[in-house]
């Protein structure tokens, strides 16, 4: 079995609902043996800010799909709630992304994991370090909770100590 952690996002109509859906959707998708949920966090908008509030959320899935079968699973569920691919980064129903799959490094066409982006973005930190405290990056081998207290410090990693 594997262990995936997703984060799931959605800033149109009505968000809560979508959330629901996106949740129910992939606990009865098969190879999904279980879905655990954070909290619902509300974020406002970043990069492209002229749209609605988005609301966030992670969750951690046991799981027998292969991460290219759980990317397809996660697409088919957007489409499945009506996303529309329109401007990137724009407004959308759900957006379902990989953060993490067990320890992978992926560096594909298709597919980055972990997510190039999850360390610059609070609104998945702090659900993801909710459901997992101790969750590790497995690049830079931190804690995911070390990241997000420089972050909100305005800190930045500049340089690691070499030979210690
Ligand atoms: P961002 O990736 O910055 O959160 P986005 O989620 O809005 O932006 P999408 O339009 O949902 O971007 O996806 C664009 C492409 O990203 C997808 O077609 C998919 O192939 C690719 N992708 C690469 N890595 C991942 C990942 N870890 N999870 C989901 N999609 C990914
Ligand atoms: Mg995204
Ligand atoms: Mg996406």
């Amino acid at each position: 079995m594997n262990t995936a952690y997703l984060s799931i996002g959605t800033n149109m109509g009505d968000r809560e609902d979508y959330l629901t859906q996106a949740v129910h959707a992939l606990r009865t998708t098969a190879g999904i043996e279980s879905v655990e949920t954070s909290s619902i966090y509300e974020t406002a908008p970043v990069g492209v800010t002229d749209q609605a509030d988005f609301l966030n959320m992670v969750v951690r899935l046991s799981t027998t799909l292969t991460p290219f079968e759980l990317l397809a699973s996660c697409q088919w569920i957007e489409s499945e709630l009506g996303r529309v691919r329109t401007i990137r980064w724009g407004p959308r129903t759900a957006d379902l992304d990989i953060l993490l799959y067990n320890n992978d490094n992926i560096e594909s066409e298709t597919l980055s994991v972990p997510h190039p982006r999850m360390k610059e973005r609070a609104f998945v930190l702090i659900p993801l370090t909710e459901l997992a405290p101790t969750c590790v990056d497995p690049i830079t081998g931190r804690q995911f909770q070390e990241e997000l207290a420089m972050q909100e410090a305005g800190v930045v990693l500049w340089k690691t100590t070499e030979g210690n």
